[in-house]
């Protein structure tokens, strides 16, 4: 396969070249390279980029009584139909063995995956003993797993002490393993919550006041001073507020090696959806909560200048019937915002409304590839094999045309959720042909005869601390 006449875009910058494609990898990119005619694809106009990378997703999550819509079926396939050749899903429901977690999550996408994926683990508790924790660590190494969340949030379910955490930085630092953290302080939001529920605030309209900005950036203070001690390198997940930004600059500031990634619903929406007293409020829960203008143009201005290094989604649709359901088994009806199931499909929109920054200025052409495929894979073990349009890499393409318009409707995508935040949105740019491993997946954001289940699991290499992290933009 041969993309003729296209814009290469990726770190190394944008330029003319054609790309051809041998087997599963890229094999040439170039200035008028040969192909016989009936292998060359014409793409003038267009950009011709790396796959995306999605490095926060939930397939087929299991929260109490319901789970998240998409399977690793149809989540890979809206991935693949919006440009997203790769994703890193976490494994883990609760507190069970981890060799438990990793084998269900195995189980659930061995043979049915569109596009390549790998999983973090989520850890709830760390041995006490160093040694032994390292020698876990290892272990999840040898398996090609080399990240792991920890929650600062959720105190019945998932939420760990300081002291694990801790635990964690400095065994993950041993084994090459990425710490990722959910930074919210799960304390303070039970107190506030108690409150907002004693006067009778049971709606959706009270979580963004339970969950407030202040809760963000405190968990990431505590987070970050306890990286610093292990001196490991840390990964704040959806960073989503102006404050825990200033939180993430302070650190680095101090000398803390500190990455961080945002999801497109804290750049694009903001928390009146979730105040306006709606029935559709419900479907705009996630946490963290969506945010107010201000904290939008803050992250916007980090994600375009680098400091917020990787737009992820944190994808975990639920249909409407299961957010009005609620994650309690006993009732069909939830009795307040805490059983409310709480996330956003983005899979399918992520590359497409990122470049909607890219029109108005806000993030170069490099920053956007950056952003959705460069950054995650050299963060997340992956950039040996994608991430950059470069030969030997894995031909995971995405040709994406930049007058190309998409309406953003639940029917016009892929998910399984039935109702998209987007909806009112009409897109310009949109990717219009994808490539996995050399296979055709996704033509015209619909999805190619040959997409079935050709996706496999990357087991991904172990990270290193970065002693510049501190210093870098
Ligand atoms: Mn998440």
């Amino acid at each position: 396969m041969l993309l003729r006449g296209g814009t290469v875009v990726d770190a190394f910058g944008a330029r003319r070249a054609d790309v051809r494609v041998d087997g599963e990898r890229i094999a040439e990119v170039g200035e008028s390279l040969a192909a016989a005619d009936r292998d060359v694809i014409d793409v003038d106009g267009a950009y011709v980029i790396p796959g995306g990378i999605d490095v926060h997703t939930h397939l087929a999550l299991p929260v109490g009584a319901v789970r998240s819509a998409d399977d690793f079926e149809s989540g890979t396939l809206a991935a693949a139909c919006g440009g997203t050749t790769c994703i890193v899903d976490f494994a883990g429901a609760g507190r069970e063995p981890w060799e438990e977690a990793l084998a269900t999550w195995h189980e659930r996408a061995d043979g049915r995956a569109v596009v390549d994926y790998g999983f973090h683990l989520t850890v709830t508790d760390v041995p006490e003993d160093p040694d032994v924790a390292r020698a876990r660590f290892e272990q999840f190494a040898e398996h090609g797993v080399t990240s792991v969340k920890l929650y600062m949030a959720y105190p019945d379910r998932l939420m760990v002490d300081d002291d694990t955490l801790l635990r964690a930085l400095v065994a993950a630092r041993a084994a090459g393993i990425r710490v990722c953290v959910h930074a919210e302080d799960g304390a303070a939001i039970e107190e506030l919550t108690a409150k907002a529920l004693a006067s009778g605030r049971t709606g959706p309209g009270a979580i963004p006041e339970v969950r407030p900005p202040s809760v963000e950036a405190a968990a990431i203070e505590r987070a970050t001073a306890l990286a610093r001690k292990a001196a490991a390198s840390l990964y704040v997940v959806h960073l989503s507020s102006a404050q825990g930004l200033e939180a993430v600059k302070a650190a680095r500031a101090a000398g803390a090696d500190v990455h961080a990634e945002t999801c497109p619903q804290y750049l694009f929406l903001e928390s009146g959806r979730l105040t306006d007293g709606s029935d559709e409020a419900q479907d705009f829960v996630c946490a963290p909560p969506l945010r107010c203008g201000s904290d939008r143009a803050a992250l916007w201005a980090a994600a375009g200048s680098g400091e917020l290094e990787v737009v992820s989604t944190d994808h975990c649709p639920f249909t409407c019937a299961d957010r009005r359901h609620g994650t309690a088994a006993e009732s069909d009806h939830w009795r307040d915002f805490t059983q409310i199931p709480g996330g956003l499909p983005g899979l399918e929109t992520r590359v497409g409304l990122l470049y909607q920054g890219v029109r108005r200025g806000w993030l170069s052409l490099e920053r956007w590839t950056d952003a959705v495929a460069g950054a995650p894979a050299r963060l997340f073990g992956l950039d040996a094999r994608k991430g950059q349009v470069r030969p030997g890499l894995d031909a995971d393409l995405v040709v994406f045309d930049p007058e190309a318009t998409k309406r953003l409707t639940a029917a016009a995508l892929h998910s399984r959720s039935d109702h998209s935040p987007y909806a009112s949105m009409e897109l310009h740019g949109w990717p219009v042909l994808t490539v996995a491993r050399g296979r055709v997946v996704a033509s015209g954001g619909e999805p190619a005869p040959q997409a079935a289940a050709g996706g496999r699991f990357v087991a991904r290499a172990r990270v290193a601390s970065d002693p510049l992290g501190g210093l870098r933009p």
